[in-house]
This record gives structure tokens, C-alpha cells and sequence, in this order.
């Protein structure tokens, strides 16, 4: 159904069906998508605000379908998790990525995003056990990355199990920061290693936006007080890296120190980044 603007709408063609129709195409694609190998992570640089040197890589799935062609995470996550297909695809990338890991120098990090339906998936802690233990990657090296949205979660035992994932030695970092549930109680509760701030404040501070700079400046203070440390998301540009570096943030991701890319690739830029 092409709109091309301004043209008549077709009463017998409502979009929402078409959208429906195509989400179960892609389902039942999604289905087999593991069986048949279309998976594949790709890794982008967290680096030092401080040395640019490259801290570690963050794990970001990749979906390459013969019909659809490349299917962006933000469309096909959240299908997965409606299909219940999150669990066993997320254990997949948990394996991979630990396993990729244990390819770097030991003091490169791997962190990987777990949505809310794994975290509360009774075998999810065993599951990452079990990857640790058979990579052998030690679980210090380990971050796992959530969104505030699992403090939604109420009586699902979500922040029982982030207490114990941060008891098993992994870091826990909060994703996307300041986009979703407004709440800052849980952050005395769940002892995070790392606030990950969002590209939005990121590119609002470069333009010197005030409540963007102040949301910064708030975090970075917030975060130092209660012993985590702040990552500042989506820097595209010179200016963002500057603004960034002056306002206090330690860890800095994006395009322009380098996209998500193969894991060969990955070291071969740390290598450049971290001349020893
Ligand atoms: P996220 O966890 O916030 O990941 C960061 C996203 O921002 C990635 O998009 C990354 O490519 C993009 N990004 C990084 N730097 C820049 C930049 O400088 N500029 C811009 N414009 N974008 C930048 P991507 O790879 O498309 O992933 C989208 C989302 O899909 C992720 O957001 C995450 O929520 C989800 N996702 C990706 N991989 C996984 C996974 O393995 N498991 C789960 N549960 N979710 C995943
Ligand atoms: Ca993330
Ligand atoms: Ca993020
Ligand atoms: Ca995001």
C-alpha cells in the first residue's frame, strides 16, 4: 500500500491490517531464524571520556532475513518478545557474546541488553551462569544493560533477580536513562555499576539546550554520590564529545568513535585505540 501524500485514502486497505498482516509474515520468519543461522552481533566501542581508550564493546543483534533483508532490532525485539521468542533468542546472544569476548585482551568488556521478559524468565540466572561457565568468561567482564521499564514489573521478582545477577559479580548498567518510568526510588534499592544517558540529552546538551545540560549535570552528580558511573549515549560529533568530557560523564558510545561493527573488527580497534 503506497501513500504517496495527499492522494485519496483507501477505505478498503485500513493500515492497520496491512501492519498486521506483515508483523505475522515476520513472526513466523522470526520463528526460524535461529534454526537457520540469520542471527548475528554486532559490537560498538564504549571508550574512556577521560583516554579515549576503549573500555569494552556493547553486543547489538542483527537480523538478516532472505525476504525481509536487514530487520532493525527496533522493529523485530519487541515482535520477539510478544512471540516469546526473546528467551531463546536472548540466550543466544548471551552465549555468543561471552564467547566473542573471551577473544579480546581480558580487560575489554562485553555488555549485552536483556529485555524485560528474559530478566523475568524463571531460568534466566541459571542461563547466565551456565554462559559464563562455558566460555569461561569471568562474570567481571560481564555488563548487563536493562531499561527502567523493569521497574514496571512489579511482583514479577525482577529487582530480586538484578540483585542477584549483581551478586554473581556482573556490572548492571540502566539503559536509555531519563526516557522511560520517572520513578528514581529504585536506584536506591538496585545498585547499578553504570547510568547509560540518553542520545536525546546527549545531542540537547551539544546544542546547549538548558534542561538538557541540566538533566546532565544532575545525573552525573546523582550517579557520583551513589558510587556509579555515567555513559553517555549516541555522540555523534566533535561537539557532543567535548560538551560530554566537560560535563562530567566517563564513558562515552557512539558513531563517532565507532559504529556496531564484526567482532574482527572490534579488536582490530581496540588495538588502534589502546597501543600498549
Ligand atoms: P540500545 O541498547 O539503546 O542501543 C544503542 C542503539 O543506538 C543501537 O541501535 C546503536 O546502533 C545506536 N547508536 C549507537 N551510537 C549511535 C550514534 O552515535 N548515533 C545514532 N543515531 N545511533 C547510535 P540498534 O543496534 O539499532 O539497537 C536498537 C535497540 O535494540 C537497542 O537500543 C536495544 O534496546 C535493542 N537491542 C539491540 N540488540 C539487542 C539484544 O541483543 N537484546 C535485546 N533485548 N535488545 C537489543
Ligand atoms: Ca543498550
Ligand atoms: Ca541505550
Ligand atoms: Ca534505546
Amino acid at each position: 500500500s503506497k501513500d504517496q501524500g495527499g492522494g485519496a485514502h483507501n477505505q478498503y486497505e485500513p493500515k492497520l491490517h496491512v501492519h498486521a498482516e506483515e508483523r505475522r509474515v515476520m513472526e513466523i520468519a522470526l520463528r526460524k531464524a535461529l534454526d537457520n543461522d540469520e542471527f548475528s552481533l554486532n559490537y560498538q566501542p564504549v571508550v574512556s571520556a577521560d583516554t579515549g581508550g576503549v573500555m569494552g564493546f556493547e553486543a547489538l543483534l542483527r537480523w538478516t532475513n532472505p525476504e525481509f533483508g536487514i530487520v532493525s532490532p527496533a522493529k523485530f525485539i519487541p515482535l520477539a518478545e510478544d512471540a516469546r521468542l526473546i528467551v531463546p533468542i536472548g540466550e543466544w546472544v548471551m552465549r555468543t557474546a561471552c564467547k566473542e569476548a573471551m577473544k579480546w585482551p581480558a580487560t575489554v568488556k562485553i555488555a549485552v541488553n536483556v529485555s524485560a521478559d528474559q530478566l523475568t524468565d524463571p531460568s534466566f540466572l541459571d542461563m547466565v551462569v551456565s554462559a559464563l561457565h562455558d566460555s569461561e568468561l569471568p562474570a567481571q567482564r560481564l555488563e548487563i544493560e536493562v531499561t527502567e521499564s523493569i521497574f514496571m514489573r512489579e511482583g514479577t521478582g525482577a529487582t530480586q533477580v538484578l540483585d542477584q545477577i549483581i551478586g554473581l559479580g556482573i556490572n548492571l548498567s540502566l539503559d536509555d536513562f531519563g526516557t522511560g518510568y520517572s520513578s528514581l526510588g529504585y536506584l536506591r534499592k538496585t545498585r547499578f555499576s553504570t547510568i547509560k544517558v540518553d542520545r536525546s540529552f546527549v545531542q540537547g546538551a551539544a546544542k546547549k539546550v538548558p534542561e538538557s545540560l541540566a538533566i546532565i549535570r544532575a545525573v552525573v552528580a546523582m550517579a557520583d554520590s551513589l558510587g556509579m558511573t555515567t555513559t553517555a549515549e549516541g555522540a555523534e560529533t566533535e561537539e557532543e564529545v567535548k560538551m560530554i568530557q566537560k560535563l562530567g560523564c566517563s564513558k562515552i558510545q557512539g558513531y563517532y568513535f565507532g559504529r556496531p561493527m564484526a567482532s574482527h573488527d572490534a579488536l582490530e580497534l581496540f588495538k588502534d585505540h589502546n597501543p600498549d
